[in-house]
């Protein structure tokens, strides 16, 4: 009886510290409308990391001295930051942000309009997949194998893929497509407030995958200048007690950009020293041209997520599937998203894959190669500047200053789609990417068109 009293004493408190705490939040999000308000006048752009990192710093020493783990005291902040800079947003208008998604539903339905379309956005490699899958598609409806299987994926699938890539089967999870390996690494890591750190240019499903779980994107920017090198230092100075993850896609999209080992090395060893999983995104690994891939599980750090897709090797993307491997404490994690979302990746899907895997790739790589060097001799001739790729399927040159969406819809209506650069990130406005997914007539035909739209506005 008295110790129920105790209790409801101390219930008391925590109401009503809760209570002051939502007050104190609510003024703070009053204070962030009028600094929003102020901003919109003046044309001050709504995030400023100066700013942020001030708050940071502050929430870290009086953590300190309020005896709180850092690094809640910083996921509390993030989420504060979050929601002050959405209401900060709220009276602007949004910026415009297409990604190479919104430009290829934007041409599907140009051409489903009867107009003829030169798919330079995409990157879905145009080769045939290999035919073994058609013999192994029938097999699995003759041998009603269309059943639910692990979630994780069936036992044959895995112990080829732990074969090729010399790890473990308790290390893989088969996926449906890189994406999901990406999506269930992501929201099954990261809490809300968690940071996550990104090299721009980057594919925008990480900050979207993020961004679902309300974990805040800290962005490195990488500039052609720097040969699209990624500054470590800055990296090293964006990470706090917050911080879950650095995100790696090596070779790179939009840039097909290879980091030499050295840099990988130094990554990693930030990754160790501050405890952080490195998520690496391997997805275009075949597609290196000058040099070996070395992969992230070479270097045999253990909070390693290394993710691949029969997508881009086999040209397989309508087959949605790829995997993951990491150490089984992670793959357990993933298996759970993966068990909630999607049971399993579709049997006869998984055998197709297997018979894939069997076939081989063939020509691929080299073919992709020689277009590569097609795309690059024509963006010289046309004068722009660019890193030529060291692997991959794109190249992302270098436009005139903030012209990539006008340039894209300029191209559209001439039946040419373009990736613009600003869905790679914010800053870069500057660059398209163009995917070598076509044969060399059609990249060809799709470069012409580039370049006299390009002449006509200089
Ligand atoms: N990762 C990167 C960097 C990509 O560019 C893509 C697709 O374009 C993917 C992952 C997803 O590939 P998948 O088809 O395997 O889901």
């Amino acid at each position: 009886m008295e110790r129920d009293q105790e209790i409801n004493v101390l219930r008391e408190q925590v109401r009503s510290v809760t209570a002051d705490i939502i007050r104190d939040v609510q003024k703070r999000m009053e204070l962030a409308r009028q600094i929003g308000e102020i901003k919109s006048r003046k044309g001050i752009e709504v995030k400023d990391e100066k700013v942020e990192q001030e708050i940071r710093n502050m929430v870290l020493s009086v953590s300190s001295q309020a005896g709180m783990k850092p690094d809640f005291a910083l996921r509390l902040l993030n989420i504060l930051l979050e929601e002050s800079e959405s209401v900060q947003a709220e009276s602007r208008q949004k910026p415009q942000r297409q990604t190479h998604l919104g430009i290829f539903m934007k041409a599907k339905q140009m051409e489903a309009d009867g107009k003829e379309m030169i798919h330079l956005e995409v990157g879905e490699p145009d080769f045939p997949a290999p035919s073994a899958i058609a013999t192994s598609l029938s097999e699995s409806f003759k041998l009603k194998r269309y059943h639910y299987t692990e979630t994780r994926g069936i036992p044959k699938l895995r112990e080829a893929i732990a074969k090729r890539d010399s790890v473990t089967e308790d290390r893989i999870i088969v996926t449906p497509g890189g994406r999901f390996a990406v999506f269930s690494a992501i929201v099954s890591l990261l809490k809300p407030g968690n940071e996550l750190v990104v090299i721009e240019p980057a594919w925008p499903a990480y900050k979207e995958c993020a961004d679902f779980v309300g974990a805040r994107t800290r962005v490195v920017k990488a500039s052609l200048e720097d040969n699209w090198v990624p500054d470590l230092k800055r990296l090293e100075e964006l990470i706090s007690p917050a911080t879950q993850m650095i995100v790696l896609n090596y070779p790179n999209n939009p840039t097909g950009k290879i980091l030499e080992s050295k840099t990988i090395d130094k990554i990693i060893s930030i990754a160790k020293d501050n405890h952080l999983y490195v998520l690496s995104d391997e997805v275009y690994a075949d597609y290196a041209f000058e040099m070996r891939f070395q992969g992230l599980l070479e270097f045999g750090y253990d909070k390693t997520i290394m993710v691949s897709s029969f997508s881009k090797r086999y040209a397989m993307t309508g087959f949605r599937v790829g995997y993951g491997i990491a150490k089984p404490e992670i793959i357990k994690q993933m298996n759970k998203v993966q068990a909630v979302g999607i049971t399993s990746v579709a049997e006869p899907i998984q055998y197709a894959a297997l018979a894939a895997m069997d076939q081989g790739h063939g020509d691929n790589v080299k073919i992709m190669k020689e277009r590569i060097d097609f795309v690059c001799s024509r963006l010289k001739d046309m004068a722009l500047p660019f890193a030529k790729p060291d692997g991959a399927l794109y190249v992302f040159p270098r436009i005139a200053r903030h012209e990539d969406l006008e340039l894209v819809d300029r191209l559209l209506e001439k039946g040419v789609a373009l990736a613009p650069g600003s869905g790679f990130g914010d800053s870069y406005t500057n660059h398209v990417r163009i995917s070598a997914c076509q044969p060399v007539e059609t990249l060809g035909k799709g470069l012409e068109k580039i370049a006299s739209v390009i002449r006509e506005r200089s």
